[in-house]
């Protein structure tokens, strides 16, 4: 394998490239480089475009995810290995999304048959075999507290995967002798249509409805898994969850999607966070806010009170002649970026608000009215005090 270009270059940009940008270059790319476009080539032609156009889309793919963008960004190659970069030895499921998202309807039926190739080394006028077959993807949710999301932490999610049959070994039907060529596409595993779309007149190639792009149709099939070869099975899957993740975001576990049928190559299981919320803390980003109620004569005279943190409860100092509405910061007690990405580590903001009470006993209404013609308690407040009388935030 040839030594791997810096995906900016391959797409013609700078290191900085704005969102639209990239989608620009490669909409470009894709346009010139797309093996339909080629059909009529030479076979070094052919080649070079099938390179190119995978070449493009490896890029577009890692660029157009910004979390994988920061990661490349970050970190190069290293940064999206395994996790990251597409093995586009496996099919299109992906990049079809990729292409129907950027060009739209535009193109229509014209790439809705482009998942029948098998694989890039089967491209060329049709004479490919079966595709390689992906198991589906699983979607699933992991509920997280603040505490789980601030440290980061290890979840077991439990799903219900597609697994090989055990009665047919996979195969879905005890003998191999009952597993027959598809009739329908004659092992290709695709069948041809021509289409009109944005590249011009062109062949594509769709997965035959009859076997589903395997090329192979199963008689007498077993009784277990119905032919299918599969049969869901209960399991329990180990989730790293990254500190800082937020609610919606999304987490790829390669592999632990549901099996193939008769071989071939699992599906993704993609976990979404979903953030269970807070008693006390409200958060936005990487920063938490909580609000702390002072009695009035802890914010004449001053005191020390615990407020909830993400890491357990926190003791703050007040300082005497604490205004109601006073936000103290707490540097670094927010939450982390999600792999220390971006702006390191959030702060937490306590409002602070002094409660007036409302009914006085005899001898409690005296020791105030004894201070009311006090010079202390007349109302001239500093500018800082006005700014803070003035300010709103939508987070209290
Ligand atoms: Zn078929
Ligand atoms: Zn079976």
């Amino acid at each position: 394998m040839a030594e791997k270009r810096d995906y900016y270059e391959v797409l013609g940009l700078q290191k900085g490239a704005s969102a639209d940008d990239i989608k620009g270059a490669y909409r470009k790319a894709a346009l010139k480089w797309h093996p339909d476009r080629w059909v009529e080539g030479t076979d070094a032609e052919k080649k070079t475009a099938e390179e190119k156009f995978k070449e493009a889309s490896e890029a577009y793919s890692v660029l157009s995810d910004p979390d994988k963008k920061a990661k490349y960004d970050q970190f190069g190659f290293a940064g999206v290995d395994g996790a990251g970069a597409q093995d586009w030895s496996q099919g299109f499921g992906s990049l079809n999304d990729l292409l129907n998202n950027l060009f739209g309807g535009a193109f229509g039926g014209g790439f809705s048959g482009f998942g029948g190739f098998g694989g890039f080394g089967g491209f060329g006028g049709g004479q490919s075999g079966p595709r390689t077959m992906r198991g589906k993807d699983i979607r699933t949710h992991v509920k997280l507290t603040f505490e789980e999301i601030a440290s980061g932490c290890e979840k077991q999610v439990s799903i219900e995967q597609q697994k090989p049959c055990p009665e047919c070994n996979g195969r879905g039907t005890r003998n191999a002798s009952d597993i027959k060529t598809c009739p329908t596409c004659n092992g290709k595993g695709q069948v041809q249509h021509m289409t009109n779309s944005l590249f011009g007149r062109t062949v594509t190639y769709g997965v035959c409805p009859q076997c589903g792009g395997e090329g192979k149709i199963v008689t007498n099939p077993c009784s277990k898994c119905k032919g299918k070869g599969l049969v869901p099975v209960r399991t329990s899957v180990k989730v790293r969850i990254p500190a800082g993740v937020e609610d919606g975001m999304q987490l790829t576990v390669r592999g632990e999607g549901h099996s193939a049928p008769r071989g071939g190559v699992a599906g993704d299981l993609f976990v979404v966070i979903d953030e269970i919320p807070h008693a006390e803390l409200k958060r936005d980003g990487v920063n938490v806010f909580c609000t702390k109620v002072l009695s009035i004569t802890d914010a004449m005279l001053g005191c020390e009170v615990e407020v909830p943190g993400l890491e357990g409860p926190y003791k703050l100092k007040v300082e005497p002649g604490t205004q109601s509405g006073t936000v103290v910061r707490l540097r670094g007690k927010g939450f982390p970026a999600v792999n220390g990405y971006g702006s390191g580590r959030g702060d937490e903001y306590v409002k602070l608000l002094v409660w007036i009470p409302r009914k006085l006993s005899r001898s409690e209404r005296q020791a105030v009215e004894a201070l009311a013609d006090s010079p202390s308690v007349k109302p001239d407040p500093s500018r800082e005090d006005r700014a803070l009388f003035e300010k709103e935030s939508k987070y209290f």
